[in-house]
């Protein structure tokens, strides 16, 4: 079988940086990407046989494991009937209600093939609602690649130190007002200045693109204000904590109803799917209804609405939340225990199944400034060695973690003492 450096080497001269996505490049912690064979459960089997247990879990959408034999049953059932039509079909319909069902905020859905397309297309929807051009987002929050969002970024361009990307035109990045993350009186001071032009604020509403910042109090309550204050409107992006952190989402969790929501990756089961959606005063002006233009060939593909479903169906049983919170709580709990045996200052953060750690003295992380302070050679050193003792972490100190429902109380033991194999040899 080959290596993933024969791999790598091959993949480079013909994929830029020999990957499809920046961050797979292990740029942000140094050395080799390791190439995936298959997965099934917890567990990743690169393509020389070795065993991981997965904390990365394709970046959120593995909820309920890889490979879980309902979801392929879906998408086998449904790829046998055709792969795309490029026509209405009932499951979008099914997918659609169940959206609305889960997050009650959302009164009309559109489905698209990723985040940044949610993201990209909710903008413009606010930016059309409202006839304002400028939008407020968050250093270190990551919302997909579209122009407009790529202004000091998280997630792979914050990985790279790139949070400004060259090719955003500088006419449209000027319309992006940024702010730091949980800090309100910032913002209001913003909204003081530009508030009557400002189309819409964006937020993850608990930032997972900066390794795991939850919203300090009132600070989501606060933003509501705001936008009712000045007719703005409120996008939570939930591509990373919807079905995630909650059934309902971030929302769900902390008790807000924003204007307008986006979703992604668990939505999807692992099939390219994103969705928007909210008001429904709002989400009428979009074509055909309306004149914000917004379309795509692949949008609602039966497979991918299968996959989303069959993964819908699984985390909507009762205590599914419980029982996935209660295992990463069980692996934050061992994580902290062996660092502090160690002597190794380690914070840890977790809403659901998404979690952050975090090599710093600090008590804790409510800022991109905090988070920039931590240790990131440290977070290389312990990835390396989690990783050779068969534990895949996120290859970056700024991006957050996640737990499935197929982890068993095995797999966070055995992370835990290798976690602590790995604390004793870090400098
Ligand atoms: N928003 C958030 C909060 C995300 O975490 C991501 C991806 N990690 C996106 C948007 C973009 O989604 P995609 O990669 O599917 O385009």
């Amino acid at each position: 079988m080959s290596t993933s450096q024969q791999l790598f080497t091959d993949a480079q001269h013909v994929i830029p940086g020999g990957v499809n996505s920046p961050v797979r490049a292990f740029r942000g912690v140094g050395g080799i990407p390791i190439f995936i064979e298959r997965a099934s459960g917890a567990y990743l089997y690169d393509t020389e046989g070795k065993k991981y247990i997965d904390y990365v879990g394709s970046w959120g959408p593995m909820v309920a494991g890889h490979a879980h034999p309902a979801v392929i049953k879906a998408v086998k059932e449904t790829a046998e009937k055709g792969l795309s039509f490029g026509a209405p079909t009932p499951l979008e319909t099914v997918m659609a209600k169940r959206i609305c069902e889960l997050i009650p905020s959302i009164e009309m859905v559109r489905m698209v093939s990723s985040g940044t397309e949610a993201t990209m297309s909710a903008i413009r929807l606010a930016r059309g609602y409202t006839g304002r051009d400028k939008i407020v987002k968050f250093s270190g929050c990551y919302h997909g690649h579209a122009d407009s969002l790529l202004v000091k970024a998280g997630s792979g361009v914050l990985t790279l130190g790139l949070p400004n990307s060259a090719g955003v035109p500088a006419d449209l990045a000027k319309h992006t007002i940024t702010a730091d993350y949980n800090d309100l009186a910032q913002l209001t001071e913003i909204f003081k200045q530009w508030g009557k032009e400002i189309a819409c604020i964006i937020v993850e509403p608990i930032a997972g693109n900066m390794n795991f910042i939850a919203p300090v109090a009132g600070f989501l309550q606060g933003l509501r204000q705001l936008c009712d204050e000045y007719g703005s409107v409120l996008i939570f992006d939930e591509v990373m904590t919807g079905f995630r952190v909650a059934l309902g989402g971030a929302q769900a969790y902390y008790g807000i109803k924003p204007d307008l929501t986006t979703l992604g990756k668990v939505i999807g089961g692992g099939m390219p799917v994103g969705a928007f959606g909210g008001k429904r005063e709002i989400m009428q002006c979009i074509a055909p209804l309306g004149s914000v233009y917004q379309a795509g060939t692949l949008s609602g593909n039966p497979v991918a609405m299968a996959a989303g479903l069959a993964t819908l169906d699984i985390i909507s049983a009762p205590d599914f939340y419980t029982q996935l919170t209660a295992k990463t709580e069980k692996l934050m709990m061992g994580l902290k225990e062996r660092a502090v045996k160690a002597k190794i200052p380690l914070l840890t953060n977790h809403a659901g199944g998404m979690f952050g750690i975090f090599f710093t003295e600090a008590m804790q992380i409510e800022s991109f400034a905090e988070v920039s302070r931590c240790d990131v050679e440290r977070f290389k050193q312990f990835f390396h060695g989690m990783l050779q003792a068969g534990v895949y972490l996120a290859p970056s100190a700024f991006e957050a973690g996640f737990v499935s429902s197929a982890h068993t109380d095995a797999d966070i033991a055995e992370t835990v003492e290798i976690a602590e194999k790995v604390f004793a040899t870090l400098s």
